[in-house]
């Protein structure tokens, strides 16, 4: 039974933590196109001649190469159980790209869920946040520390802030996601698919929250 969520939300609000910590309980795979474009700018020259700069300055990418890189990434993967998408789509064109998208896996999309905190609240997250480049886990020196200070517990490389983590970028990145990504919140609670949920709490309640709505979808989705 394939399940097939996207998880919204701003900058700072947890997603690819969530998403990385279902993938770790249920094995549902974990897309992110913020991951994926870093990947592609650490190891594509003239893409990142061309992008790095409004990645870095924490403006959103074109609908069209960002669908293509999402495309690449879901054909070379083994798509079994569903997945999550984490950051996709960000725009109201990207929404119709995702339809499209699933329609070619013959799938549908279970639920939105939209990770509700305050900008205040994500800015300070953002603010103590740290990412591996190698495997992109993420950390926070406030609330989910590396062992080893610097240190990827995963893989062992060296912790970094990404560029677009400062504080001009964090400020163009929300307006980003105010005027561009907001909206899509309509469009999906008119489609009767959208699950809003208060994630300003610590790592672990918020992560029950969000547990406990993808078992309802499993459930559901059993008894069918
Ligand atoms: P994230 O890791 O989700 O915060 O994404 C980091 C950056 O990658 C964003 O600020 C955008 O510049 C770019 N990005 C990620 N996902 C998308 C998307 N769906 N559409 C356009 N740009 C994106």
């Amino acid at each position: 039974m394939a399940m097939y969520f996207v998880f919204m939300g701003p900058p700072g609000s947890g997603k690819s933590t969530m998403a990385k910590k279902i993938f770790e309980e249920y094995g549902l795979a974990h897309f992110s196109t913020g991951d994926i474009i870093r990947e592609k700018i650490a190891t594509d020259k003239k893409f990142k001649e061309m992008f790095e700069a409004l990645i870095k300055e924490g403006k959103l990418l074109d609908d069209e190469n960002t669908k293509k890189l999402l495309l690449e990434k879901l054909k070379k993967s083994q798509i079994k159980n569903g997945f999550i998408l984490d950051g996709y789509p960000r725009t109201i064109k990207q929404t119709s790209d995702l339809d499209n998208i699933l329609a070619e896996l013959n799938a549908k999309l279970d639920l939105v869920i939209y990770f509700r905190l305050s900008e205040k609240a994500a800015v300070e997250r953002l603010s103590k946040r740290l990412y591996c480049p190698s495997c992109s886990k993420v950390y926070n020196l406030a609330s989910v520390k590396p062992k080893n200070e610097g240190i990827c517990d995963e893989c062992g490389s060296k912790l970094d802030v990404r560029a677009d983590d400062m504080p001009e970028a964090i400020i163009k990145r929300f307006r980003e996601y105010e005027n561009k990504t907001k909206p899509l919140l309509e469009h999906y609670q008119k489609k009767g698919i959208l699950k809003e949920i208060d994630v300003d709490d610590e790592v672990e309640n918020n992560y029950k929250k969000i547990k406990s709505v993808i078992e309802l979808v499993m459930k559901k989705k059993i008894k069918k």
